[in-house]
């Protein structure tokens, strides 16, 4: 009581805390100098894994599973079930859980003790570690309690969990002891999708046998695999877990709710690649070691634009694997930054003012001798492959846009899409100028002939110098070519990144299938089959010219033009979930048998009520705090300046006073009347029936209401005396990581 401080009383300890949290010590698996490479991956149980331990004739049915879909026998099934038991059970594992990942943009698991209970001739009980082949493949958790759209209703609400032998199992350990989780997809009775992973799946077959089609066509006649491959940059921002406590938006909804911007933000532009401060780095090196060991390649560490915003990126993977091993990354990046006094905030806009948190994610195809195909190659006949992917992939994000920007719809991205920070809502594809040259070229039909010698007048021959061509990087454009893969940059940091790959994925498989179809018929016309692929690209850049864009994508001017050219404009996620209600926009979904129609709308009816829940909590959560933190701290100010009134003599000073009180009492009128107007609005939309119209008018009615009570609250936030403010502001927040 003694100490007074000049802060309120709870934020003064926590700011005194954050700075002294005493650093945690990392230790590395196999001492100080031990290299990666040894504990790499040593909590997975994987294809390596499973051929070191496994009979020879088990792996090869494995295999035979993985690479034509061949139901796994049963004594396969038992066969790594033992081998798994046995690994977990020396790694000191005692639990088992079938790890999935529902519609509620989480993932789900179950824990079952690998123990059984064995009874001899004297019925006396004796407890062995037993695990089958059935409890590795198959689980059976009450549907009920995920999200299914609708779908439940007309189906048993019983949901089952299959295995999915092409994602490694891995051991979570945390100070609860030891688990191994086996990665699976959760289906209904009839074989619906109940979850992320199976139209991720099922997009990955569909991209495989189309674009494996449209390869051999163009005369890569051994082609035998197509997949796509994901490296997603994953940001998000580092707080300390007392000032988290103290602020019950940030516990409530991932982001602060108000709070006026501290005197320095990110103008500076001094935190971008910065040095990491300490505690931090040992932090980013226990999540690493954390993340090499469940075999996720963590490649690149560094401070993102904002204040105590970071950033890591993994080396690429197939992409049903880096999708697993995104989600995983968040998982650890938030139980780690705990065990170190920090929240690990993944919402994609925790701080007002500063910038919000992405996921970039990194796309390409790669066929089977793991040639990436959007790789410019060093022969003619390999860069017209790479322009012939290249305009099918085009024609895929011109063609489906609208849906690729309903896949990143999320009420968090809506804060970020579109204010000046991020790529804007319209998708767009980048390309940069060098690229941009040859398909204008092609356009205008200067190759005609395809002969070799023409496709290497025209640069195509040369195109290998792209990857160097980082000059004209477009950091606005939300689909951008950067030399030999695709930045999908308007992902959000929170998203499950297998919701919009999927979308990619099969967007680019109905782009392969046109593109097959059309090169059949012009295969049959023209002279030559180079002849017929730069037909077929000609007609396919025309055909998607106009989603290609290099210019400044936060202009006022692109909005406006881009509505010329037709694109898609959906500003906000309430416009643009209504795209999953489209039956022609989405067919595509269904001819590749991706997701059914009543799948498509089981997410649409998902989202739309996640994105009026998530609302509902804002307001809620804002409402409390104006009526419990932020106007007693005003009443208190008001008391304080009308006692010191009362002694104030000299009349300048009076004057002087009397208009510091009325701006205080402005604001403390403002936050009543607008706290009561937001009140009453919302009241009524939670009325309306309509799940639509109430996502529209949360959106463009509640929302804006929201930001304007805030405002005037954080107007007061600057008039009241900094002991009075109960709530962590945000120079303690964002700033103090440097200090510690
Ligand atoms: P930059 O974006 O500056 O080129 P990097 O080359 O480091 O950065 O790549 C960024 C991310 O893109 C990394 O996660 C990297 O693994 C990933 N990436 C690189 N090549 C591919 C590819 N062919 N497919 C998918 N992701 C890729
Ligand atoms: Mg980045």
């Amino acid at each position: 009581m003694g100490h007074k401080s000049i802060s309120s009383g709870l934020r003064a300890s926590a700011l005194k805390e954050a700075i002294h949290t005493k650093e945690i010590t990392v230790e590395k698996p196999g001492g100080t100098n031990a290299p990666i490479s040894d504990f790499f991956g040593s909590m997975t149980f994987g294809l390596a894994q499973m051929r070191d331990k496994l009979p020879k004739d088990a792996y090869q049915n494995l295999l035979k599973t993985l690479d034509h879909g061949k139901k796994l026998p049963k004594e396969t099934a038992e066969a790594i079930a033992s081998a798994v038991k046995e690994w977990s059970v020396a790694k000191g594992v005692t639990h088992f859980s079938h790890w999935f990942q529902p519609m509620t943009g989480l993932t789900a698991e179950k824990h079952d003790a690998f123990i059984s209970i064995q009874t001899n001739f004297h019925s006396e009980l004796k407890v062995i570690e037993k695990f089958t082949g059935s409890q590795l493949i198959q689980g059976e958790p009450d549907a009920s309690s995920f999200p299914s759209g609708g779908m439940r209703s007309t189906f048993e609400a019983r949901g089952y969990t299959t295995w999915d032998p092409s994602s490694p199992l891995f051991i979570i350990e945390d100070d609860a002891g030891k688990t191994l989780c086996i990665p699976t997809v959760f289906f209904g009775y009839h074989g619906q999708a109940l979850d992320c992973k199976t139209p991720l799946l099922r997009s990955v077959e569909a991209l495989n046998t189309e674009a494996c089609e449209f390869l051999k066509l163009i005369g890569d006649v051994d082609i035998k695999k197509v997949q796509a491959t994901l490296g997603a940059e994953q940001e998000y921002f580092l707080i300390d877990k007392n000032f988290v406590s103290l602020r019950p938006d940030l516990i409530m909804t991932g982001r602060t709710l108000l709070g006026a911007p501290s005197t320095r933000g990110q103008q500076l532009e001094d935190h971008y690649f910065g040095s990491i401060p300490t505690r931090v780095k040992k932090y980013m090196q226990d999540a690493e070691l954390e993340l090499f060991k469940l075999g996720i390649p963590a490649k690149t560490r560094h401070n993102e634009v904002a204040p105590s915003q970071f950033e890591i990126a993994p080396i690429f993977e197939d992409v049903n694997i880096g999708s697993d091993h995104n989600t995983l990354t968040m998982e650890v990046l938030k139980r780690v930054a705990l065990k170190h006094g920090f929240v690990c905030l993944m919402h994609e806009k925790p701080f007002a003012g500063i910038n919000g948190s992405g996921k970039h994610n990194n796309w390409s195809l790669s066929n089977d001798k793991g040639e990436n195909l959007l790789e410019p190659g060093s022969t003619p006949h390999q860069n017209l492959r790479f322009l012939a992917v290249l305009s099918v992939v085009l024609k895929a994000v011109h063609d489906h846009a609208a849906v690729l920007r309903a896949s990143i719809a999320s009420p968090g991205n809506d804060h970020r899409l579109g204010a000046n920070e991020a790529p804007p809502a319209i998708i767009s594809v980048f390309l940069g100028s060098m690229l941009e040259k040859i398909l204008n070229e092609i356009e205008e039909g200067k190759s005609a002939q395809a002969t070799e010698a023409q496709i290497i007048d025209l640069g195509v021959g040369k195109i290998p110098n792209i990857s160097k061509d980082y000059t004209d990087r477009n950091r606005t454009s939300p689909f951008a070519f950067t030399g030999n893969k695709f930045e999908f940059r308007a992902v959000g940091s929170s998203a499950i990144v297998s919701v919009p790959m999927t979308i990619l994925n099969t967007a680019a498989a109905a782009a392969f299938r046109s593109a097959s179809a059309e090169l059949k018929t012009l295969l049959k016309t023209k002279n030559s089959r180079d002849e017929a692929i730069m037909d077929l690209i000609r007609s396919f850049v025309k055909e998607s010219k106009k989603v290609r864009f290099d210019g400044n994508g936060y202009s006022e001017e692109w909005k406006v033009e881009a509505q010329r050219r037709g694109l898609p404009v959906l500003n906000t996620t309430a416009e643009a979930l209504e795209v999953f209600k489209d039956v022609k926009a989405t067919a595509f979904l269904s001819a590749e048998k991706v997701l059914s129609t009543e799948e498509i709308l089981s997410r649409y009816h998902i989202s739309v009520e996640r994105y009026i829940k998530t609302i509902d909590i804002e307001i809620d959560t804002l409402l409390e705090l104006v009526q419990t933190y932020v106007l007693p701290a005003v009443e208190k100010q008001i008391t304080a300046l009308g006692t010191t009134h009362t002694y104030l003599n000299l009349s300048t000073l009076k004057t002087k006073h009397t208009e510091r009180s009325s701006q205080l009492e402005k604001a403390y009128l403002a936050i009543l009347n607008l706290q009561d107007e937001l009140q009453m609005a919302v009241n009524k939309v939670r009325e309306l029936h309509d799940e639509a119209e109430k996502m529209k008018k949360l959106a463009h009615e509640i929302q804006p209401l929201s930001f304007k009570l805030r405002e005037s609250c954080d107007i007061a936030e600057n008039l009241v005396a900094d002991e009075f403010w109960p709530l962590p502001k945000y120079r303690e927040m964002l700033f103090s990581n440097s200090l510690s």
